[in-house]
């Protein structure tokens, strides 16, 4: 069921998703070679608390999980595509690229964020794979205009991924997805990267979801890791992610996960 959010709902979610993106932003400025992926998510969980709020992957279990969430960051690195779970092992090195994962719980009510950020100089390809992501997303966003479908922001997402001109080859992950958010961190609908015009559940205002295309620099096919939750890309390239938080408004798309 497609929950519609009242006016006090949706103040909560606009400063609760701010506070998200200073997080994350701050967590950014952090990455450099040497740094761990613990290290990130031990600064990303300060932060929250300081900000009085309460990190919403930690200890979430989603369905069918054996175990809970045990990180509130979800850091995957290169092949990694999402979930990835902080180690203090797993050092982060020149070349890289991270994708940073955070959901934010603000007076009872969530907000989901995503990008993907270089660990110093990468490689041309990589850097092409984020700024398609990237606007992938955008892409995504405009098309999230009330009276518009789910389909519809599946269709812009697919056919922007599609009409790529480079040497690259990009996979649009199909088995995981956008969704709805805001009472809970994963409501309904589900928000595929890819679909048809017209079709799918219809955007209305006051509708809050969570866009987040996750594309491959080669196959779309995803293998998960025996933690349960890391996926990662079926041919070991690199994948990206970014996600924001939108309301849906009669004067279009209101992103709320930014930092102003
Ligand atoms: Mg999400």
């Amino acid at each position: 069921m497609i929950i519609i959010k009242t006016p006090e709902e949706i103040e909560i979610l606009r400063k609760g998703g701010r506070h998200l993106a200073a997080v994350l932003h701050k967590v950014k400025e952090k990455i450099k070679p040497g740094i761990s992926t613990k290290d990130l998510d031990d600064y990303a969980f300060k932060l929250i608390n300081e900000m009085g709020d309460s990190p919403a992957f930690l200890n979430y279990r989603p369905a069918g999980a054996k175990v809970p969430f045990p990180a509130s960051l979800c850091v995957s690195v290169n092949d990694e595509v999402v979930h990835g779970i902080p180690n203090k092992e797993r050092i982060l090195k020149e070349g890289d690229i991270v994708a940073l994962d955070l959901g934010l719980k603000h007076k009872g009510l969530f907000t989901d964020m995503a990008f993907t950020v270089p660990v110093g100089k990468v490689s041309s390809s990589a850097l092409k794979l984020m700024e398609v992501t990237e606007k992938a997303l955008q892409v995504g966003i405009n098309a999230a205009q009330a009276g518009n479908t789910v389909g519809d922001i599946g269709h812009a997402v697919e056919s922007f991924v599609r009409a790529q001109k480079n040497s690259q080859q990009y996979g649009i992950v199909e088995v995981l997805s956008g969704h709805g958010v805001g009472r809970a961190i994963h409501e309904d609908p589900y928000i595929p990267n890819f679909g048809k015009k017209g079709k799918g559940e219809k955007l209305v205002p006051g509708m809050v979801i969570a866009l987040e295309p996750m594309i491959n620099n080669g196959t779309k096919n995803v293998t998960l890791d025996d933690d349960g939750y890391t996926f990662r890309t079926a041919d070991s390239k690199n994948s990206a992610h970014f996600e924001h938080t939108i309301l849906i408004t009669e004067n279009g798309p209101e992103i709320l996960t930014k930092t102003f």
